[in-house]
């Protein structure tokens, strides 16, 4: 397929609204594609360039692709990067770019999308001291032989955002349209083959082809993911739960192939380096094949310390020996996922836990199945008394569903609490909302000082972030950059699920999953929440 088709099918996309005609038009695009080329368009079209589960990124910035077409249109980066600005579409601006270029250029060959792929899997492969300047020659020689309409797209899925709306579901109905299967299947296919590329290709072969689907060591599958809700309200659903307790630290997903092993993050990251001691104690834990769920936190003095200590060591490249010293990670399998050549995912959890019992010898979650509300609500106290975040309830008879934030595991922690605020900064919002304030800089009182102690930037309505403006707008006393600094007049209250010590912010402390609750007109700036409380709210939650 050439690449300018492809340019010309999202160009399509780009101008129908409704998802039926979307479905359609990719329905349409796939049944004509070649057999090498269905698995990259597929991915193509939903802005991704390699399968989920891989860990291949073409490591291409803004500053590649604005230095790449600056190059090819004899320009530098500040002139590609002012075009930019004027529209804020990178893609728009390198189209705008390449047709004014175009009439001096003779010398191009047209692009297919095989060329493409296998361009970028070379970006994703160049590595070492000359590496920028590599990449920066690939990346030339692709938009020297683009169309302006071709560059938009181009530029848009080397950046990240391809910008035609195709998710997941459109494109698993169209794969499903497009091959007379059902989307059911193509779904289950995808949950464990993790990449819908090589499912579109299982699906033109066909029902049995897709079926045979099966997860795969080294290739992460999504992490299933939970909502919230009651006991009561699951034990009405079921007749008994299992419950544990929720962890506060970080997911991972452990695969080992004898003495081979890879740890992934919730990302689908590969975090192997970062934490080998708790690849040590998972791997002698078993001598079966296996791919194992599980979080793991950080534990002090047999209390679990809260999770942004995971999170350092998780994010440490070097010096990784000394910092295990410091802090003893602990890791809590709560599932298991495929072992010794089986996928267990479409099994029930119960069985699922009892084969995870028999297969792995420490570190699994307890768990405790019940059907009596007083007695899962006693687990919850008592989870919550050592240190736990609160418990996550499972429906036994459940199947692994990847990916999806379903209604079998529910979490269940205590209510957030909610703190005022000072309103001291704002940077300005993105997309729609380039033109209102997005996020907010917060302060407490210190001795009649505003120290800032958070941002917040969710839980805002369109109406509310539009009023919020107006309020604002002419507060402003200075800006830098993207920041705004306002007069403080404002007061916000705000939810958080905890507060951390954090080195960001000038108070030395911040809010963990701040939410904008409301304005509190009804207060002034000099009743905010002061410095001293905070650290008492802080010592009591530690003390919890
Ligand atoms: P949340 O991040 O609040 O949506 O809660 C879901 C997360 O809780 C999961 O993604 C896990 O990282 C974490 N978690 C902690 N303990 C468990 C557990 N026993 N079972 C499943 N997830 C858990």
């Amino acid at each position: 397929m050439d690449f300018s088709e492809f340019a010309t099918i999202c160009n399509r996309l780009e101008d129908v609204p409704g998802r039926i005609d979307m479905t359609a038009i990719v329905r349409e695009a796939l049944e004509a594609a070649d057999e090498h080329d269905l698995s990259v368009l597929i991915r193509f079209l939903m802005g991704r360039i390699f399968p989920d589960w891989s860990q291949e990124k073409i490591g291409i910035g803004p500053n590649h692709v604005y230095d790449a077409v600056g190059y090819v249109t004899g320009k530098d980066r500040a002139a590609v990067i002012r075009e930019v600005n004027k529209g804020g579409d990178p893609g728009r601006a390198v189209e705008h770019l390449l047709a004014r270029k175009e009439q001096t250029s003779f010398f191009t060959t047209p692009l297919t999308l095989g060329e493409v792929y296998q361009d970028f899997t070379t970006l994703a492969r160049i590595e070492g001291s000359r590496s920028q300047k590599e990449k920066l020659r690939v990346v030339r020689r692709l938009f020297a032989n683009a169309t302006p309409l071709e560059g938009r797209y181009l530029a848009r899925l080397m950046l990240g955002e391809l910008r035609i709306g195709i998710g997941e579901g459109t494109m698993r109905d169209a794969v499903a349209a497009a091959f007379g299967v059902s989307s059911e299947r193509v779904e289950h296919a995808y949950q464990a083959a993790n990449d819908l590329g090589e499912v579109g290709v299982l699906a033109r072969q066909g029902d049995e082809a897709l079926a045979e689907v099966r997860v795969e060591l080294f290739r992460p599958v999504k992490m299933m993911l939970a909502k919230q809700g009651t006991i009561a309200a699951m034990l009405e659903e079921t007749d008994y739960l299992a419950a544990e307790y929720k962890y506060d630290g970080t997911r991972f997903q452990f695969h080992k192939k004898g003495g081979e092993c890879r740890m992934y993050s919730r990302k689908l990251e590969e975090v192997t380096g970062a934490i080998p001691d708790v690849v040590e104690m998972l791997s002698a834990a078993t001598p079966h094949d296996l791919i194992l769920d599980g979080e793991v936190i950080a534990v002090k003095d047999g209390r679990p310390l809260p999770f942004q200590y995971v999170l350092r060591r998780f994010r440490r490249k070097h010096d990784v020996a000394s910092h295990i010293e410091e802090i003893s990670l602990v890791p809590n399998v709560f599932d298991l996922i495929w072992i010794d050549g089986e996928t267990l995912i479409g099994l029930p959890f119960g069985e699922r836990r009892k084969r995870l019992e028999e297969a792995v010898s420490d570190f699994v979650a307890p768990q405790l199945v019940s059907g009596d509300e007083a007695e899962i609500e006693a687990f919850y106290r008592g989870a919550l008394d050592e240190g736990h975040e609160g418990i996550m309830i499972k429906v036994p008879t459940s199947e692994y569903t990847p990916g999806v934030r379903g209604k079998d595991w529910i979490k269940i922690k205590p209510a957030v609490d909610t703190i005022d605020l000072a309103v001291i900064g704002a940077e300005w919002g993105e997309g729609r909302r380039a033109r209102l304030f997005g996020s907010f800089l917060l302060a407490c009182n210190h001795e009649g000082t505003l120290i800032p102690v958070s941002k917040v930037a969710t839980g805002f309505s369109d109406e509310m972030l539009a009023e919020v403006y107006e309020l604002l707008k002419d507060k402003v006393v200075s800006s830098e950059g993207k920041t705004v600094y306002f007069e403080p007049e404002l007061v916000f209250e705000v939810g958080y699920a905890e507060i951390q010590k954090s080195p960001n912010y000038e108070g030395g402390f911040a809010l963990r999953f701040p939410r904008f609750i409301r304005m509190r007109d009804d207060k002034g700036v000099d009743e905010v929440e002061s410095l001293a409380l905070i650290q008492e709210r802080f010592t009591r939650q530690s003390s919890m």
